[in-house]
């Protein structure tokens, strides 16, 4: 089916994330172990790129000990596809529950509609201080690249400052807090949950630990890994879940989900989502999908909204033509 069709599949409420605490440590958006999306065996790199030697398991230790005890993210095989919510009871397009959603026809993919930020203007600043801000430029000018030329330049978000984070100042009331550690990359939450939340999201500049043979294997690859990787956490930013985690998963996808659920399901499954597991690309290869954009737009402001239908043609009000008719028949 096409994502361009103008129906609606459903919804549902499912978990409220942040709160299930026996899925153990290390919270990430997404994903804690694991979050992200690691190249899997199969999934489609470049064909020019070393195929990463895939373990994307997480391995016993690597996560550090000062995680956050947020961690919703499930452990490996602590959430099994087949714990996935009951397909059968997405409601069909023709219920009547329905009705609201068909005013936002453009909706797709796995919101958590709560999460998402009041204000457009997002601030982001980054976790370290000036000697590493100097020596990560050129990482972090990708990241700034990577998340302004997608989901930004599609929608009404702005992303902004890009500085030090300022901890002497009073918060800005919306701020997203990246820290570079050599851990999977992640988020803490989706969306405004990440306001001002330290580490929010964590990313990943030398890959000592995380896809080490394929972020490292050249500097294409290593920009490649940020870059992808970027999209995928600022997606989680601002707050659209995992797409692999929803209901209606077709049993082709096997990924497990992970992290933070949706709470509202609209249109069709997009296997083409950069927040899908199983996109045969490895993050989309950080290219969002057109259910990523048209999510973006619709919770984010559209640039280009559609112009207004032109208006119907108006009846005849001039006297002539209301006395044609009449004028006609005397004369007959
Ligand atoms: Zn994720």
């Amino acid at each position: 089916m096409t994502r361009h069709k103008k129906w609606l599949a459903g919804l549902l409420a499912l978990c409220i994330t942040g709160l299930l605490a026996s899925c153990g440590g290390g919270g990430d958006d997404s994903n804690q172990p694991n979050i992200n999306p690691e190249p899997k065996p199969g999934q489609l790199t470049p064909a020019s790129d070393a195929q990463p030697n895939v373990n994307y398991e997480p391995k016993p230790g690597q996560l550090p000990d000062n995680q956050p005890n947020i961690n919703y993210e499930p452990k490996p095989g602590q959430l099994p596809a087949d714990n996935r919510p009951n397909v059968n009871s997405v409601p069909k397009i023709d219920s009547p529950s329905l009705s609201l959603m068909a005013a936002t026809p453009d909706i797709r993919g796995y919101p958590l509609t709560w999460t998402i930020w009041p204000n457009r203007n997002i601030s982001v600043c980054w976790e370290m201080d000036g000697g590493t801000f100097n020596a990560t430029q050129a990482d972090r000018a990708l990241v700034q690249n990577a998340a302004t030329s997608t989901w930004q330049a599609v929608s009404l978000v702005r992303f902004e400052g890009w500085g030090i984070c300022d901890d002497s100042a009073p918060p800005l009331p919306q701020t997203l807090r990246i820290s570079v550690q050599d851990v999977n990359p992640h988020t803490k939450g989706l969306g405004k949950n990440l306001n001002n939340y330290p580490a929010g999201m964590v990313l990943n500049f030398t890959f000592g630990n995380f896809s080490t043979s394929y972020c490292q294997a050249n500097s294409q690859n290593h920009a490649n890994c940020v870059s992808w990787i970027t999209v995928h956490e600022f997606g989680h930013a601002l707050g659209f879940a995992h797409e692999q985690n929803r209901p209606d998963t077709p049993p082709s996808c096997q990924e497990p989900a992970q992290g933070s659920n949706g709470d509202e399901l609209f249109g069709p499954w997009d296997i083409d989502s950069v927040m899908n597991y199983c996109n045969p690309n490895w993050n989309g290869r950080g290219k969002l999908s057109q259910v990523d954009m048209e999510m973006a737009r619709s919770f984010y402001g559209n640039p280009n909204p559609p112009p207004p239908p032109p208006p119907t043609a108006p009846a005849p009000t001039t006297t002539a033509a209301f006395l044609s008719p009449i004028l006609s028949l005397v004369l007959d």
